[in-house]
């Protein structure tokens, strides 16, 4: 039988570099989300469509993808032309430039609920411009957020989040984890936390009257990949409209992955605010606040503050509309299409090894779960997983030249290839093999 055991791969080189390198750089890493991978941080040298190369001199097929951004795979050719074009007429200008301008008009158009956007630097803070609006808008300070969504690392939305792998309290009342030491406890009083996809406790709690907005992953996409029940989206945006609250859809992973719309175009539900990341750039640093033209002019005429020195940077700007004009309906049919085969690819080898696992959410954005007996619903189901049986299978992965995000998402891209998706389950047979041994 097929077995590459004999030549497992090494990371002897990153480990090494990256306990230099923790002189400089807090345990060697920019993110704490870098931190803590098995068998050690890696330390890359490029990337090139699917594969990246590390400092070991190892090539692997990546399913990390930047965290999710790079849905046209690593370093496409149409992005480093306008990148390049861009460079050369200077950086930064504070003030506004024609690309800028490109790069607003195509997330108008593809974004269903996009009457008028903003563009930030990162995820965490377009998400604070979203809460700031709501609030504004309202006149309300509560925000509603849920158990295991994650909107961000600041004071404000880190808790019960997905990477502090917490939940606390009774299910249909969680009482809200910090995610981090030094966070300001008395935020956790402007949130109100509750389990996603249970609509009814939601509507109990906007009919008090005094919800700002709340706040979801359309798809809970950070700590897993689950569907939205049916019929739950359409329930919040109604319950919402009704008792006066703003929703926001957190689309920082979901938009222009799940379609070129986002989740709000999957589904067919519109919010009032969206935020988008990741995926916008293709692995530039840009995010964006969408929604109604009422509630932005407020950043415009209506007193609410949105800076950055950085917000709409040239050559940022050049990467995004490069990445927003590839975005056909064709790329997600084929993105659909390979990433349906390597779920089936999954379940059949699990199925096969007698191994207990879920592969559920979506073929360009999926999970793996070991140890569930059924499809996650929310996040006290994912919390369950056999998370130390899961990290020794991407470990062993790892080893075998397929790199996956060890909380258990598993990002496609436009460059994962049919041979790269069979080269990846002959990685994933003969590390079930290993681990079941
Ligand atoms: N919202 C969601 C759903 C995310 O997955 C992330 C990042 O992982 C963020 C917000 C924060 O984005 P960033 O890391 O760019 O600040």
């Amino acid at each position: 039988t097929h077995t590459r055991r004999d030549n497992l791969l090494s990371f002897d080189k990153s480990a090494e570099l990256i306990e230099r390198n923790a002189q400089w750089m807090a345990g060697g890493v920019n993110s704490n989300f870098r931190l803590n991978i098995s068998p050690t941080p890696l330390v890359f040298e490029r990337g090139e469509g699917p594969w990246l190369y590390d400092a070991d001199g190892n090539r692997l097929i990546d399913y990390y993808l930047g965290m999710g951004p790079m849905i046209l795979g690593h370093k496409p050719q149409a992005l480093v032309d306008a990148v390049k074009q861009e460079i050369e007429k200077g950086f930064l200008f504070a003030g506004q430039t024609a690309v800028e301008a490109e790069a607003a008009r195509l997330v108008c158009e593809l974004v269903p609920s996009a009457e008028r956007m903003r563009f930030g630097c990162s995820g965490s803070e377009v998400d604070q411009a979203a809460i700031r609006l709501a609030r504004a808008a309202t006149g309300r300070k509560k925000i509603i957020k849920f158990e295991g969504h994650y909107h961000g690392w600041f004071d404000n939305v880190l808790w019960s989040t997905a990477p502090a792998l917490n939940a606390a309290g009774p299910e249909d009342a969680p009482v809200p984890v910090a995610g981090s030491k030094g966070q300001l406890e008395e935020t956790a009083e402007t949130l109100v936390v509750l389990p996603w996809n249970n609509l009814e406790l939601l509507t109990t709690r906007l009919a008090q009257g005094d919800i700002a907005g709340v706040i979801m992953e359309a798809a809970m996409c950070n700590a897993g990949a689950v569907h939205p029940a049916p019929g739950y989206l359409e329930g919040v945006r109604k319950a919402c409209t009704q008792y006066g609250s703003i929703l926001i859809f957190d689309e920082v992973i979901t938009g222009f992955r799940l379609a070129a719309g986002g989740a709000q175009e999957r589904f067919g539900v519109t919010p009032d605010l969206s935020t988008f990341g990741k995926a916008i750039a293709n692995g530039f640093p840009v995010a964006a606040i969408a929604g109604r033209a009422d509630l932005m002019d407020m950043f415009a005429t209506g007193g609410v503050v949105h800076g950055g020195t950085y917000n709409a940077q040239p050559i940022a700007m050049a990467a995004t509309a490069a990445t927003l004009k590839s975005l056909k309906p064709s790329l997600y049919a084929t993105l659909e299409e390979r990433g349906g085969r390597l779920m089936a690819g999954f379940r059949e080898i699990f199925a096969h090894a007698g191994v207990t696992a879920q592969v559920a959410g979506f073929p360009q954005i999926f999970h793996v779960a070991f140890g569930l007996e059924n499809p996650a619903r929310d996040y006290r189901d994912l919390a369950r997983m056999d998370r130390a049986a899961y990290i020794a299978f991407t470990t062993a992965l790892l080893r075998r030249g397929v790199r996956a995000l060890e909380r258990g998402a598993w990002f496609l891209s436009i460059d994962h290839t049919d041979s790269v998706i069979d080269e990846t389950l002959l990685a994933v047979e003969d590390a079930v093999r290993e681990l079941t041994a």
